[in-house]
């Protein structure tokens, strides 16, 4: 077997439950890349790791739009992550898709009955990265997923500041009939949640188009 990070052959033993049950495994060097979150301890707005209160941010929120995401991160946005996520999304290193695929397919079993919505990129930036990163971590997994929202194109995230990205305006649209939204429970999927900002955009469009529940999930926090 391949590391599915770095796809060097894995070099170690598998125990028999490696071999079988998981699509993902990583060599010992990219496992530093991934720290897992507590999922017992977060913040239950934002998933912000090591705290068992709703934290000021998510406080705030929840006084400006009136709700909060319930989001759930996997992994702990720290050193590691950073490397992997600019080897993935910044230099485009496609292989890197499957790192945590095991982990992801594990979390998005917690959501049944959920649409597993991908957040979009515009289709400039669709164009000039070549893939989605999220949407190619999920087909990784091997989980279901759908596009219902469509992204207009703006300054990248990346570079701004969070008191500009607090100010971005809706950047998002819905790209199927409203029935198919009205009633349903969604699932936003990011790669890392920062300020919020994108998925409170996404959860609110569809709030406005009926739907009951939007949560979100992110790979790092
Ligand atoms: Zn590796
Ligand atoms: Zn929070």
């Amino acid at each position: 077997m391949r590391c599915s990070c770095c796809q060097e052959v894995l070099i170690r033993n598998l125990t028999l439950r490696e071999l079988f049950f998981a699509s993902s495994l990583r060599c010992l060097r990219c496992e530093k890349y991934f720290t897992q979150i507590d999922l017992a301890r977060i913040c239950s707005g934002c998933g912000r790791p090591n705290t068992a209160k709703r934290c000021q941010e998510c406080q705030q929120w929840e006084k400006e739009v009136g709700f909060v995401l319930n989001n759930q991160a996997l992994f702990s946005y720290n050193e590691g992550f950073k490397e992997w996520i600019t080897a993935y999304k910044f230099k485009g290193d496609y292989r890197l898709a499957g790192a945590f695929a095991t982990e992801l397919k594990r979390q998005l079993q917690t959501y049944p009955q959920y649409i597993i919505c991908p957040m979009p990129l515009s289709s400039e930036r669709f164009k000039s990265r070549g893939f989605n990163q999220v949407s190619s971590c999920l087909a990784s997994s091997g989980c279901a997923y759908q596009l219902i929202l469509n992204r207009k194109e703006t300054a990248p995230q990346s570079e701004k500041t969070r008191s500009e990205r607090l100010k971005m305006p809706q950047p998002f649209s819905l790209n199927q009939p409203i029935e198919k939204i009205r009633n349903q429970k969604v699932l936003l999927v990011d790669d890392v949640y920062t300020t919020g900002r994108t998925l409170f955009h996404g959860a609110e469009l569809l709030y406005k188009n009926g739907a009951k529940v939007v949560n979100s999930l992110t790979f790092a926090r």
